[in-house]
C-alpha cells in the first residue's frame, strides 16, 4: 500500500511524542536548504519539514522546488520555530513529482485575482482559493445536511429540457442538428426540430423549480441542487453562465412559511462555515480587509466579514413589501440628489443599485421583500387579493444581502387552477405543452411555495470574495470557457 499518509489538518492536532508519520504534499517554500513548507490542502495551515544536514545530497536538495509534490517520512517532534507548535523531522524524503521553478507560474509571492483566473487550473494551490473551495465544500454539505435534518427529499431535476421555466428565453440550444446549414427546415424556412435528437427543440435547464412542484406535490418537501445556464449575456461579477441553484419546494406552505424556511436556512448554512471553516473564514477575513484598504475610505464596508457573518446569524432578516422599499428608495437622499442611474417609481424592476441602497445603506442587514408587481413576476406566482397602488401583486419574495444583491428568489405558486391558466395565456406559455404542470393543479392542488438560492452567491457573501469567477472552479461567462 503506498497511501498511509496523515492529512496536514489531523496532524497539526496531534501532540508531538516522536511519532513516526508520513505526509505528502506540495512544497510551498524551502529556506535555507533546512525548512521545508509543506501543504495537502487538507487546511491553510502548511507542515514544517526539518531537513537535517546531510540527509539529502545535493542533486535531490535542487529538486525540493515550490511547487514540488513530496512523500516524507519523519518523526513528529516539538517545534522551536513561531506560529507552530509541531514539525517533522525528515528521516525520508521522496520526490514524487518535479516542479521547474522557473516555468511554475506560482510563484511564492501576492497574485492578483485576475492573474489566478487565467491559471484556474492551478489557483486551488493558493492559500485565497484553498480556503474558498473548502468553504465552497462545508457550505454544499450544509446544505445537504439542512434539508435532510427536516425530512426533506433531494430530488434530481433534468438538466436536458423542452421548457423554460421563466418562458424569458436565454437558453442554450442543446441540438444533434448539423450547424453546416444541411439541416432539414420546414416550408415556412424554421428548422425541424422533428428531425434533432428528443424530435422537438430542447435546452438546457434554466431551473428545476416546475419539476420541483411536481415532486413536491407527493413528497410534500423537496429539494433540488444542480447545474443551471443561462446565455445571458451579462458580464457583471454576480453573474455565470453556468451556475448551481438550490430550489426547495414545500407543500402546504404559504409564503410567510417560505420566507421562515429561507432566513433559517443561511443562517444555519453560515453558522456550519462559521463552526467548521473558521480558519479559513479568518484567511478570507484578513484578505478582505486587505483589499478594502485599497479603496477610498467611503467605499470600505462598514463589517469585517466573519463580523459580517456573525452579524447575519444573530439578526432577523429585515421584512417589508415591494411598495415600502419603493417609498424608501423615493423619500432616500439618493433619490433627491438624483444619485441613481435608473428611475424609481411603483411598478420597476428594482435594478441593483436600489436594491443595494436598502442593505447597504438603508437597513445595513439582509432584506427580505415581498408582494412584488404581478408584471414583472413570472407567471406561477400567486397572484394577491386585493391591490396596492391600485395594481395587482404577487407573493414573490427575493432576499437580498449586502455586497451581493438578490440570492435568493422565491414566491407562493399560485394553486388556484383558473387563475393559473389565466396567467399563462397572459404571458403567452404554451398551455398545451404544460398539460403536466396543470395536472398538478387539476389533481390535489395544495398550497405550495419555494425559492432558488444561487449556490456561488451565497458562497461570495459567506466568503467574501467580490467576483463570482473567484468562487467556482472553472467559470464559464460569455467568450470564456477555458479549462
Ligand atoms: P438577477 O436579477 O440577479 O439576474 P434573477 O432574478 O435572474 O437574478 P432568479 O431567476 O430568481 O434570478 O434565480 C434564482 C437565484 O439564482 C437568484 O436569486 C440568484 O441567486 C441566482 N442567479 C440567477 N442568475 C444567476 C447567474 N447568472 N449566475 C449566478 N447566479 C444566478
Ligand atoms: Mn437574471
Amino acid at each position: 500500500m503506498f497511501n498511509k499518509r496523515i492529512k496536514i489538518k489531523e496532524l497539526l492536532q496531534c501532540e508531538a511524542t516522536g511519532q513516526k508519520v508520513i505526509v505528502m504534499g506540495w512544497v510551498r517554500t524551502f529556506r535555507n536548504n533546512q525548512f521545508i513548507a509543506l501543504n495537502d490542502g487538507s487546511t491553510n495551515h502548511n507542515i514544517q519539514i526539518v531537513v537535517e544536514l546531510g540527509l539529502l545530497d545535493d542533486a535531490t536538495l535542487k529538486r525540493i522546488t515550490t511547487g514540488a509534490a513530496l512523500k516524507v517520512v519523519g518523526k513528529v517532534i516539538p517545534s522551536l520555530g513561531k506560529g507552530q507548535k509541531i514539525e517533522i523531522k525528515a528521516t525520508t524524503i521522496e520526490v514524487l513529482g518535479d516542479c521547474d521553478a522557473e516555468k511554475y507560474p506560482l510563484q511564492p509571492k501576492k497574485h492578483s485575482l485576475e492573474f489566478l483566473r487565467e491559471i484556474a487550473h492551478l489557483r486551488f494551490r493558493t492559500n485565497t482559493f484553498g480556503a474558498v473551495f473548502r468553504v465552497r465544500h462545508a457550505l454544499a454539505f450544509a446544505i445537504h445536511q439542512f434539508f435532510n435534518n427536516k425530512g426533506f427529499l433531494y430530488i434530481h431535476t433534468p438538466i436536458i429540457t423542452a421548457s423554460d421555466a421563466e418562458g424569458a428565453g436565454e437558453t442554450f440550444r442543446v441540438t444533434t442538428l448539423p450547424l453546416d446549414g444541411t439541416a432539414k427546415r420546414k416550408d415556412d424556412g424554421s428548422i425541424d426540430f422533428n428531425e434533432d435528437f428528443f424530435g422537438k427543440s430542447t435546452n438546457l435547464t434554466v431551473s428545476g423549480q416546475l419539476e420541483g412542484e411536481l415532486a413536491a406535490t407527493a413528497f410534500a418537501d423537496i429539494y433540488t441542487f444542480g447545474p443551471t445556464f443561462r446565455a445571458e449575456n451579462s458580464n457583471t461579477a454576480r453573474h455565470l453562465a453556468e451556475f448551481w441553484m438550490i430550489e426547495p419546494e414545500m407543500a402546504f406552505y404559504d409564503i410567510e412559511d417560505n420566507m421562515n424556511l429561507a432566513e433559517e436556512f443561511i443562517q444555519y448554512i453560515i453558522r456550519y462555515v462559521i463552526e467548521h471553516n473558521r480558519e479559513d473564514i479568518e484567511l478570507l477575513d484578513a484578505r478582505l480587509a486587505e483589499e478594502e484598504k485599497q479603496k477610498p475610505q467611503n467605499e470600505r464596508q462598514e463589517f469585517g466579514l466573519l463580523e459580517k457573518l456573525q452579524f447575519v446569524v444573530e439578526n432577523n432578516f429585515e421584512r417589508i413589501t415591494y411598495t415600502e422599499a419603493i417609498n424608501i428608495l423615493l423619500n432616500s437622499p439618493a433619490y433627491k440628489k438624483k444619485k441613481f442611474k435608473y428611475d424609481v417609481q411603483w411598478g420597476i424592476d428594482m435594478q441593483s443599485e436600489h436594491e443595494r441602497y436598502l442593505v447597504e445603506k438603508h437597513f445595513k442587514k439582509p432584506v427580505i421583500v415581498r408582494n412584488y408587481p404581478a408584471a414583472i413576476k413570472a407567471f406561477y406566482m400567486r397572484m394577491n387579493e386585493g391591490c396596492e397602488e391600485g395594481k395587482e401583486t404577487v407573493a414573490a419574495m427575493d432576499i437580498l444581502a449586502p455586497g451581493i444583491g438578490e440570492i435568493v428568489g422565491g414566491s407562493q405558486r399560485e394553486e388556484r387552477y383558473d387563475v393559473l391558466l389565466n396567467r399563462m395565456e397572459k404571458f403567452n406559455i404554451p398551455v398545451e405543452e404544460m398539460n403536466w404542470y396543470l395536472d398538478t393543479r387539476r389533481f390535489g392542488s395544495v398550497p405550495h411555495a419555494g425559492f432558488g438560492l444561487g449556490f456561488e452567491r451565497i458562497v461570495q457573501f459567506v466568503t467574501g470574495m467580490t467576483n463570482i469567477r473567484d468562487v467556482i472552479p472553472f467559470a464559464r461567462t460569455p467568450k470564456n470557457c477555458e479549462f
